[in-house]
């Protein structure tokens, strides 16, 4: 693996060591079959794995995002962060960062930026995906969305994974653990222990 960990830290986002190498590790399988996706770009931290892993199958991350950021990140919000701020629009705009993240990991071959809404994309979307990674919005319907929408696109064998899986309400919101459950209850997916807040399904 060729990952620089000390600039990975440097990297704002949402993710901690174990589960980036978690997820490193489902993408390097996933990747010889098909491309993957995540949705939830940020300022790339999840890219840096999922891509890296990608890149050494010669093969392609997308990653969706509108770069506005979630409801969360929004002025005033608990995971407001001043620095993403565009003076010239007041609107957060992580595009800017995300590629820079891109162009210090040699990822620009490697991983495509993908704007937009997830739910428009995913409409027209086409590609068979080896690995979807769901890491978007959290509020309930938006989580729902990217699962019903993208994960039909997912291989025979392929993952299907979620971030911030937390089936303790008192260490985070519910949403992407409700959806989580409804994936497992469609029995379409074999289901791996949970790791840290990390779901990973594969598709049977
Ligand atoms: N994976 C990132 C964290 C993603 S944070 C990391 O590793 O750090 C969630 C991201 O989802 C935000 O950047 C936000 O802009 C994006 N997002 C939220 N709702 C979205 C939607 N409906 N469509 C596309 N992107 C969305
Ligand atoms: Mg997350």
């Amino acid at each position: 693996m060729q990952i620089d960990f000390v600039n990975v830290s440097k990297v704002k986002g949402f993710l901690d060591k174990e589960e980036a190498l978690r997820l490193y590790e489902t993408a390097l399988e996933a990747s010889k079959s098909a491309p993957c996706l995540e949705i939830g770009s940020y300022c790339g931290k999840s890219a840096i794995f999922l891509g890296s892993a990608c890149r050494e199958n010669k093969a392609i991350l997308f990653s969706v995002d509108h770069h506005t950021g979630s409801e969360e990140q929004q002025p005033g919000q608990e995971y407001f962060d001043p620095d993403l701020l565009d003076p010239q629009t007041g609107k957060i705009d992580t595009l800017r960062l995300f590629r820079k993240t891109l162009f210090d990991f040699q990822l620009e071959n490697s991983v495509i930026p993908v704007i937009g809404k997830s739910e428009i994309i995913g409409h027209a979307w086409k590609t068979p995906l080896g690995l979807l990674f769901i890491d978007g919005s959290h509020a309930y319907e938006s989580v729902l969305n990217d699962y019903e929408i993208w994960s039909k696109h997912i291989i025979p064998g392929g993952y299907l994974a979620f971030h911030d899986i937390f089936p303790n309400p008192t260490e985070g919101g519910q949403a992407p653990y409700l959806v989580y459950q409804q994936a497992v209850a469609s029995e379409l997916y074999e289901v791996r222990p949970l790791f840290k807040s990390l779901g990973i399904l594969r598709k049977k």
